[in-house]
């Protein structure tokens, strides 16, 4: 399995420290976040080295989503969430801190204190066209 030297999650992937896991299949390992944002936080990693979201496989991502909507589930199921955020951060200015592939599977609760990051306000129309034109497949 490929490894990066000195990643955190590749050392809980090889079992070399600890974690407390939740869930894994052939490609997938999910496990208790250290610092949760709500109770319940847990982590999907690939077993295979990825450093984000624009180099991981098909494959593993795909098995990453849905390993995510199985703990969604069982969050919903088992923790009585209200609601559950997924999360991906790519790159250090949109948060990442660990450079191995993650999905934050975050339990949603009537009483925590997550906010959404941005005030959702009506932009400009034509900007937004034109953004769309550089975006568009
Ligand atoms: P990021 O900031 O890259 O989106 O998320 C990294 C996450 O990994 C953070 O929520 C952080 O609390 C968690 N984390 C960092 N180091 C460890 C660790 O050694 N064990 C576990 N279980 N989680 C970790
Ligand atoms: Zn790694």
């Amino acid at each position: 399995m490929a490894t990066a030297d000195d990643c955190i999650f590749c050392k809980i992937a090889a079992g070399e420290l600890p974690a407390t896991i939740i869930d894994e299949d052939e490609r997938t390992l999910a496990f208790m976040d250290i610092a949760p944002a709500t109770p319940g936080h847990a982590l999907v990693i690939p077993r295979r080295h990825s450093r984000d979201l624009l180099e991981i496989g098909a494959e593993d991502l795909q098995a990453c989503v849905l390993a995510a909507q199985r703990l969604a589930r069982r969050m919903h199921e088992r923790l009585d969430a209200d609601g559950v955020n997924l999360i991906n951060s790519c790159g250090a200015r949109a948060w990442q801190t660990v450079f191995h592939f993650h999905v934050h599977v975050i339990p949603r609760y009537a009483d925590d204190p997550l906010k959404l990051p941005w005030s959702p306000t009506p932009g400009d129309p034509e900007a937004i066209a034109e953004l769309g034109d550089e975006l568009r497949a």
